[in-house]
């Protein structure tokens, strides 16, 4: 090609170039600079080389959020090799799967996973060589080895050149979706969506040069939205944590100065909650990111009332994680607390500048009105969707609809183009012919001072064909609450077709690998 492909690796060769000596990562006692970090991402590139990793091999790491994992997200692709950073809290199971699925060549895990590497490397027959990362001495026996990073990293050259991808649309990342429905789907990111996403994550998060960003969110999920290379390519600087608990997150806020970090609403929640004592105070301006999910609008307001900006995303693992963002709109400022965080919540969100984004009938493509009230669904194209699934042809020709990405989401189109996200199709509640969204239900439940996390579902009704029923968790102290005063509750707030026919309280509710609620569980419970 007569033209630079583009790719995110060039985001860490700038960095180490322009700000070798500003701090690139921070883990415990482990401060490393760019100029250092850089190196050891070309070492590794060429000791995986070495090893026989070839372009277009799968790469698959088990780690939490490390400055070796990072190292990875830059050092495989290197070589043309793909990176699966598997997600920690699957099971064995389908780990085997996704090892033998993407013929993995080398398998990166520590001593924290160990156990459920092992168990996964029994059914394997890829048969990828393992790495240890942080344990010299761990002798992992006959299924593990004993090859560590460091002795792996001491095998690389000095002077290793990086290849240039011969095509940006070659593989950098495998993804694999949670596989709620079946077998998990592999997802195939390319370089020039990797590196298109992370820029317009960079604009739609605002990440400033030097950003401090706090990893709170695992690196494997959607390569941690991406923001591996969106905070590399700011020459920002990766504060690791190795286990998001609120106490640590504080801290690291306190200590390390951070100005960005990304949270799922129910690690905000955890945030909100968290005892007293472990609130540090900090001083400095902090913007967090929260999607994955929906966020309820009394999570939004409580986390600005600490003093942290929040900002909304939207996303699927097969649009690179963030594509769509609710844009803060400087009119939002002249409005009271809780009618600017419901804005932010509900209003809706907008297309990231690289992604173009519709509400439409799911046949024949039809948009919807931009009234706020037609319902359709919410499809995505442009440069940060993936292309396909790895080795799933029936899979990928379903997920797109002429070239538009499903994404199962129903939504409303509003006049001024934000789209607020109403349910998923499977998830949407349809009582009497009336809609009603359970994320609505469930950001009104957690208005109530309570109510520590709420999930609506449909339970079957002879009469009206679906009613909606809450289950809640309670916060501590809050013993005395009845199923009356939730509805009395609810009354005043919603119209009564929406109103919750049946409370549940319960002492936890089911969630998935990536703390998101399994709606499927608890309708099964109300027809058992
Ligand atoms: P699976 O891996 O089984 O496909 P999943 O559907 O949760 O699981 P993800 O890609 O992890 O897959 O999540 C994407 C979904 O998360 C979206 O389709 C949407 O339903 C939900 N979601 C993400 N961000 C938001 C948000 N800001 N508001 C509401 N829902 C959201």
């Amino acid at each position: 090609a007569n033209y630079t492909p583009l790719t995110p690796i060039t985001f860490i060769q700038r960095t180490a170039l322009a700000h070798p000596s500003r701090t690139a990562v921070i883990h415990g006692s482990i401060r490393r600079n760019w100029a250092e970090t850089y190196e050891r991402c070309l070492k590794m590139a060429s000791a995986l080389r070495k090893l026989g990793v070839r372009k277009g091999d799968t790469v698959a790491a088990l780690l939490p959020n490390i400055p070796e994992m990072l190292e990875l997200h830059f050092a495989v692709p290197m070589i043309g090799a793909v990176l699966n950073a598997q997600n920690t809290r699957l099971d064995s199971k389908t780990m085997t799967f996704m090892l033998n699925h993407s013929r993995a060549k080398v398998f990166f895990t520590d001593k924290e996973y160990s156990g459920r590497a092992r168990e996964a490397l029994q059914g394997c027959d890829a048969k990828p060589t393992v790495i240890d990362v942080d344990d010299p001495n761990f002798d992992g026996g006959e299924l593990i080895g004993t090859l560590t990073y460091d002795a792996l990293l001491a095998t690389g050259d000095d002077d290793f050149q990086w290849d240039m991808p011969d095509d940006e649309w070659q593989a950098i990342a495998l993804n694999y979706t949670s596989g709620t429905t079946g077998n998990p789907k592999g997802v195939v990111y390319h370089h020039r969506g990797a590196n298109l996403n992370a820029m317009s994550n960079v604009i739609g998060f605002g990440l400033p040069a030097g950003a401090v960003y706090l990893w709170t969110l695992p690196m494997f999920h959607c390569n941690g939205w991406c923001y591996p290379w969106a905070v590399t390519a700011v020459a920002g600087t990766h504060v690791c944590l190795r286990s998001p608990q609120p106490k640590a997150i504080y801290e690291a806020l306190s200590k390390h100065g951070v100005t960005h970090f990304c949270a799922a609403p129910v690690v905000m929640n955890m945030l909100i909650n968290a005892p007293e004592e472990d609130k540090k105070p900090f001083s400095q301006h902090v913007t967090a990111a929260t999607g994955g999910a929906a966020p309820p609008a009394a999570t939004i307001e409580a986390m600005e009332a600490m003093g942290v900006q929040v900002v909304h995303l939207y996303g699927l693992t097969e649009t690179y994680g963030p594509s769509l963002i609710c844009e803060f709109q400087d009119e939002w400022n002249s409005m009271d607390a809780k009618d600017k965080a419901s804005k932010m919540a509900r209003q809706g969100i907008i297309s990231l500048s690289m992604t173009d984004m519709m509400v439409a009938d799911p046949v024949t493509l039809e948009p919807v009105a931009k009234d706020g009230m037609s319902i359709g669904e919410l499809f995505v194209r442009g440069n940060s969707v993936m292309k396909g699934y790895l080795n799933n042809p029936e899979e990928t020709a379903k997920a797109f609809n002429n070239g538009w990405f499903h994404t199962g989401d129903l939504g409303v189109w509003h006049r001024d183009g934000y789209v607020e996200i109403k349910d998923r199709s499977k998830d949407i509640i349809i009582s009497g012919g009336e809609n009603i969204s359970t994320l609505e239900v469930e950001s009104t439940l957690y208005e109530h001072p309570a109510v520590l996390e709420a999930a609506v579902v449909a339970a079957p009704d002879d009469h009206w064909g679906e009613i909606p029923c809450a289950f809640i968790t309670l916060k501590s102290g809050s013993d005395g609450l009845t199923e009356a005063d939730m509805v009395a509750f609810c009354r005043t707030k919603l119209a009564g077709f929406k109103v919750p026919k049946k409370i549940v309280f319960a002492d936890n509710l089911p969630k998935t690998s990536t703390g998101k609620l399994q709606k499927h569980v608890l309708r099964s419970q109300l027809t058992a």
